[in-house]
């Protein structure tokens, strides 16, 4: 299974990617966690990236294009993958058509602007492993810590209810017309992202027939 989970930023694409991830044993790719770490590691890629993200604007297509590129040749991505987070352009999903890259499936979660700033303010993730959590809705067991690595549990500086508006113009502008994109090519499933995480995760085994 090669899949794509679109969805605004906050739509709940991380946190279904992790509950795919251990149903069908495939692995996540998520850009944001890959430039996140890079960030933390000060490489040549994290400091060109850290302006975008902080600001959040997108980061340069050919910079996501080749992590996604190097990533897609690792043994683990042999039996599918979930790619969470990219394309987030028209331009990075031409990119992955012209890689030969065969998506079977793209699961669009739909979730409503209002309901994703009012989410994103409880929102925290792991420094150290990326898993996310929420301060109402996914409670880590012991708080502030993560329940998979025992890191440390931060808000992202993009979070920002100031930032979040930004991203969420981002999304409806350079994003958004990937549903259109992927709905011609006869590979789209929108499904409803706004009432729980247990609910969304049914709709999304449903539409995988799971
Ligand atoms: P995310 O964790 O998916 O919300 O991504 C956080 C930030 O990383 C985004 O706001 C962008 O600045 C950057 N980013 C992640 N994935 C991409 C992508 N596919 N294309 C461009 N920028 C990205």
């Amino acid at each position: 299974m090669k899949l794509i989970l679109l969805g605004a930023p906050g739509a709940g694409k991380g946190t279904q990617a992790e509950i795919i991830c251990n149903k069908l044993n495939i692995p996540t790719i998520s850009t944001g966690n890959i430039l996140r770490e890079a960030i933390k590691n000060k490489t040549e890629r994290g400091v060109m990236a850290k302006s975008f993200m902080d600001a959040g604007k997108l980061v340069p297509d050919e910079v996501v294009v080749g992590i996604v590129s190097e990533r897609l040749t690792a043994d683990d991505c042999k039996n599918g993958f979930i790619l969470d987070g990219m394309p987030r352009t028209v331009a990075q999903a031409k990119a992955l058509d012209d890689m030969g890259v065969q998506i079977d499936m793209v699961i669009s979660i739909e979730v409503d602007d209002s309901a994703i700033e009012r989410r994103m303010s409880g929102r925290r993730v792991c420094e150290a492993c990326g898993s996310s959590y929420h301060i109402e809705h996914k409670q880590p067991k012991a708080e502030g810590v993560c329940d998979s690595c025992g890191g440390k549990l931060v808000l992202r500086a993009d979070d920002a209810p100031e930032t979040v508006r930004d991203r969420l113009r981002v999304y409806h502008e350079q994003t958004e017309p990937l549903v259109e994109f992927y709905n011609a090519k006869g590979i789209l499933k929108a499904i409803a992202g706004d009432d729980g995480i247990d609910a969304t995760t049914r709709r999304v085994f449903e539409a995988l027939g799971v």
